[in-house]
């Protein structure tokens, strides 16, 4: 257990140390848009950097923002927030960034990637801060997103689910002008992050752990998992629709229930039956050996070495991939019955 963890709130974050300073959101996608529209909305002048031909030009300007090149934005902002994709911000940093930084400017980082297995090196004299939402930028946006209640309390236990946090790391990697973590925390708050809270962490730790994370557990694996259970019954006859209904319709429910409770309060949730089974059968799906090799190619820098290799090389595999995905059986399964889902309401 980590001794003391730090978790910082609205009241230890002051909008002062951001106050009179441009900020330079480059890029305008799922965190540029809505962190911008946020810091918009506490008052700040953000401004938007994109490449000239960007198609997220048009609609940061209908949504009021002034639009810049990225090297001008980078030239004009105290404080800029790289929120374009990571695999870009080598060749960002580089090229239109780097150039032009100023001692005191502070470098944002929305994930702890580029700046730990050091595809970005910025200069000494600059601030080097991580602001990390564990979330989309709709869910940020949205400030709180509510799932579902739902009901069948079958054992008189509570099923309220509360509304999603949004929480989020910070980390500072530079502190040149010596107030990095002020600074980080008023934009955190500016962005809406400290309301819930935010969680000191370091680069190292918020680069592996999402990425681990995020690949073996929370949307590799459960992928994965749902496809191969899908897979599984439809193979053996039992119709999609029926399949989808088992594998997939009832997950956010069983998350919350283990957000809500813990994994033996969701199984205090369910019936004896379904307890008792998946104590049996759980195990013996999951490979941890392979846990242990995607941790170790995470850490020893092997996977982002592919995935910069990967975009090099014009994404093939990636789209590959998707296209896999997006041409199963389960997503055409999943589309007919949200659909028929949905008519219930
Ligand atoms: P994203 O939506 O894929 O970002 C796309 C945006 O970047 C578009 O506006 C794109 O413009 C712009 N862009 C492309 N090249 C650019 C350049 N050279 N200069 C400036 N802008 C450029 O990215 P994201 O998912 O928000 O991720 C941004 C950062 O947040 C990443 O570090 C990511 O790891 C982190 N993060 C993301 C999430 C999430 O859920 N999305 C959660 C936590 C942290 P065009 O429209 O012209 O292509
Ligand atoms: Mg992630």
């Amino acid at each position: 257990m980590q001794k003391n963890l730090k978790i910082y709130k609205d009241k230890d974050a002051h909008l002062r140390y951001l106050k009179g300073k441009t900020i330079a959101i480059i890029g305008y996608g799922s965190q540029g848009k809505a962190q911008a529209l946020n810091l918009k909305d506490s008052k700040f002048n953000a401004i938007i950097g994109l490449p000239p031909k960007s198609k997220s030009k048009k609609i940061a300007k209908r949504d009021g923002f002034k639009v810049f090149t990225t090297e001008k934005a980078a030239q004009l902002g105290d404080i800029i927030s790289i929120l374009a994709p990571d695999h870009l911000h080598q060749e960002i940093l580089e090229s239109q960034i780097e150039k032009n930084l100023k001692p005191n400017q502070a470098l944002i980082f929305a994930h702890g990637t580029s700046i730990y297995f050091k595809l970005v090196r910025p200069p000494k004299y600059v601030d080097v801060i991580l602001v990390a939402p564990h979330g989309p930028g709709e869910l940020l946006r949205r400030g709180r997103a509510c799932p579902l209640p739902f009901s069948g309390d079958h054992k008189g236990l509570p099923y309220r689910i509360p509304p999603t946090r949004m929480t989020a790391f910070l980390a500072i990697y530079q502190d040149y002008s010596g107030n990095a973590k002020k600074i980080g925390l008023a934009y955190a708050k500016g962005v809406g992050l400290t309301k819930d809270g935010i969680i000191q962490t370091t680069f190292k730790d918020e680069a592996i752990g999402d990425l681990f994370g995020e690949q073996a557990v929370l949307c590799g694996g459960l992928s994965e998992l749902i496809k191969s259970g899908f897979e599984t019954l439809v193979e053996e006859g039992l119709s999609p629709e029926n399949a989808y209904l088992e594998c997939v319709h009832q997950i956010d429910l069983i998350a919350n229930l283990i957000k809500s409770y813990g994994i033996t309060g969701m199984y205090n949730r369910i019936s004896q039956l379904a307890e008792y089974g998946s104590y049996l059968s759980g195990k013996r799906v999951i490979n941890k050996d392979q846990m242990k090799k995607i941790l170790t190619e995470i850490k020893n820098g092997t996977f982002i070495k592919d995935w910069i290799k990967e975009h090099k090389g014009g994404m093939r595999n990636y789209q590959r991939m998707k296209k896999a995905y997006q041409d199963h059986l389960l997503e055409r399964t999943g589309k007919k019955m949200r659909k028929i889902v949905a008519a219930f309401n």
